[in-house]
């Protein structure tokens, strides 16, 4: 056994240096309270970046994975189980899907998405039908595909070759989309609110021309959920509340409450140009993971909880408001449900990451989305209590990033 002392330090030493995390380490969490390894505690405003939907340790969640891990974990997809079959039927009767495929991640769940997009147009169309469409900061994901495919080009440069057809528009810009979707689009793939670009809804008037010019092309259209999915914007999926229903939804982060697992949903007709082994994975529908989703869909899908999820959206609204009349330092408060992107005013341009760092010195956790946003993706379920003493620590590291104004 490995007992030598590790601490913060050690990741410097030993990780591929792709992230610079916190300089504590969390050690445990219960709800929406967190510890590190020092014993300081923390509000968790983070949920995991919006994953841990019903919280840290969530006592139903652990049941399930308890029985389902004395039961069985994997057994490869030579077999099905029962955990990925009720759940595929879970997420088709809650959704416009009839189909899924499972996946580990979000951007399995997207790389399945657009090969499966690709495919339906050769198959329907011919090889020219390729070009897929997406907006300028999107965020798909980092195999090398959904890298290509999401428009903030600081990721995808300097891996060699890009994936030929994809282009890229500006977000929210309707005459741009109507003049670019043509004969030539395969898929249009677009955020119902950009989660990593900064937390901005899409205008349902764009999302409506995005639909009608797919259907006029023969295109596809494919809604990243991974982040707006499972209750997220106070809704089961985003798209319920657009008055837009895409081809293909995929879904992950909040799926399995932390427990890795994506999935692609769709109809039977789109479903049907993934034939025998034109597509696959490895751990994509293990029961282990299976079993948990099913129970997290369970319960976030209660029209009560969603409810709650409206409510609590609104009482950080309105605790920003309160914050910011005394601080005059955000410029926009904006998104949906529990995804709140709150965007720093001229003064304090660039500087999201003092605040991430403050609040955190003051025991809360939270997110940015960029140098100018702020970002807050709290457990569905985050008690009233936990959220007034967030609040309460975040008014402190406002005092010290802004002054006691
Ligand atoms: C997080 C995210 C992804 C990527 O998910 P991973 O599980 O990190 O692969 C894809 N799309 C959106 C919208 C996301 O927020």
């Amino acid at each position: 056994m490995n007992d030598q002392p590790v601490s913060r330090q050690t990741f410097d030493e030993v990780m591929v240096p792709v992230f610079s995390p916190a300089p504590f380490v969390p050690d445990r969490g219960e709800g929406s309270r967190l510890w590190d390894t020092a014993g300081r505690e923390y509000i968790d405003f983070a949920g995991g970046i919006a994953v841990t939907a019903l919280g840290h340790a969530n006592p139903a969640l652990l049941r399930v994975l308890h029985e389902q891990g004395g039961k069985l974990w994997h057994i490869g997809n030579g077999y099905t189980n029962e955990p990925v079959l009720r759940l595929a039927q879970q997420l088709a009767a809650l959704t416009f899907a009839d189909r899924a495929f499972f996946a580990n991640s979000g951007a399995e769940a997207n790389e399945a998405a657009l090969k499966l997009a690709r495919r339906v147009a050769f198959d329907r169309h011919g090889a020219h039908k390729d070009e897929i469409i997406s907006f300028t900061q999107s965020f798909h994901g980092r195999t090398f595909f959904t890298v290509s495919v999401g428009g903030q080009p600081k990721y995808s440069e300097g891996f060699g070759p890009r994936p030929a057809g994809i282009v890229h528009l500006p977000y929210n810009d309707i005459e741009a989309a109507k003049r670019a979707i043509g004969s030539r689009t395969c898929a249009v793939i677009v955020e119902p609110v950009q989660g990593e670009g900064g937390v901005i809804p899409a205008d349902p008037a764009f999302l409506s021309v995005l639909r009608e010019a797919c259907d006029a092309h023969g295109a596809l259209l494919i809604f990243d959920e991974v982040q707006t999915g499972v209750g997220r914007t106070g809704h089961f999926y985003a798209y319920e509340d657009t008055g837009v229903t895409p081809d293909i939804l995929t879904t992950a982060k909040a799926l399995g409450n932390g427990f890795p697992i994506g999935a692609m949903l769709t109809t039977d007709a789109i479903a049907a140009h993934f034939t025998l082994g034109v597509h696959g994975t490895t751990y994509g529908g293990n029961p282990l993971g299976a079993a948990i989703a099913g129970k997290v869909v369970e319960l976030v899908s209660d029209p009560a909880l969603l409810a709650g999820v409206r409510a609590r959206g609104e009482a950080i609204r309105a605790k920003l408001a309160h914050l910011n009349e005394r601080f005059d330092a955000l410029a926009e408060v904006r998104g949906k449900g529990l995804l709140i992107g709150a965007q720093l005013n001229a003064r304090y341009a660039g500087r999201a990451k003092d605040f991430l760092s403050a609040a955190a010195h003051r025991g809360v956790m939270m997110l940015i989305a960029g140098p100018d946003v702020l970002r807050f993706a709290p457990s569905l379920i985050i008690p009233e209590t936990d959220l007034n003493e967030g609040f309460a620590r975040l008014e402190r590291a406002f005092e010290d990033v802004c002054g006691s104004r």
